[in-house]
């Protein structure tokens, strides 16, 4: 099992730096869907982080895509998602802290995720974008706590990261009964969800096909 991509992109609170984005725009996803009120919640969700939510400090984003097997079981599965966010963020905060130099006892990192839910094609394509503190804070001996910036990954270190995350998630994955593993593949082992239409709808999004009527089955190509 592989994640496809792990990109970071820099953002800074003046707005989205683009030299660093490889293939996926900021946010971009929504606008595609219904642009008047997309465009108008995306500013209000961004008005909100700045002011309210996020400290003056710079932020790096991340962007996590899943293989097809398992954009479909967090679209049928919503709360093994939530466990998956969980194991991505640690995953990565466990970096960032060790990349500082420091422990998880003594520094402490933070992220806002926004869960993707479309892909460019509005195809179903459930994945993480998430703003990762670039950085993390920190105890000094006196006592205050203070902000220590971190180097950008390379990608010898993002492979790492990918290849973590990978295994931690199809471990987690495996004990929740739902993925099976033998010595050259891996599988969703899922029960009832062959007759439930609403699955099936989910599986042709996610893969590009069309779901009802005479062309059923038949793939789109974006
Ligand atoms: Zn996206």
């Amino acid at each position: 099992m592989d994640f496809l991509e792990c990109n970071a992109a820099l953002a800074t609170r003046k707005g989205w730096s683009r030299s660093a984005v490889p293939t996926v725009g900021a946010l971009g996803e929504r606008r595609g869907f219904c642009p008047s009120y997309g465009a108008r919640r995306m500013a209000e969700s961004a008005a909100l982080l700045v002011d309210e939510v996020l400290p003056h400090q710079p932020m790096r984003q991340w962007v996590l895509s899943f293989p097809y097997q398992l954009r479909f079981l967090f679209a049928s599965r919503p709360e093994l998602m939530g466990k998956v966010l969980g194991i991505v963020y640690r995953a990565i905060a466990s970096y960032l802290i060790r990349k500082a130099g420091l422990t998880r006892k003594s520094a402490q990192c933070g992220a806002v995720t926004l869960i993707q839910r479309f892909g460019s094609a509005l195809n179903l394509n459930v994945h993480f974008h998430m703003l990762f503190l670039d950085g993390v804070y920190a105890k000094n001996k006196q006592g205050k706590t203070t902000f220590q910036r971190t180097n950008a990954p390379d990608q010898q270190e993002l492979a790492i990261l990918v290849h973590t995350i990978s295994h931690r998630v199809a471990r987690f994955l495996e004990r929740q009964g739902v993925l099976e593993r033998d010595e050259e593949n891996s599988y969703l082992q899922l029960e009832g969800m062959d007759e439930d239409p609403m699955q099936q709808l989910i599986g042709c999004s996610v893969s590009y096909r069309i779901a009802v009527g005479p062309q059923q089955g038949r793939k789109v190509f974006a």
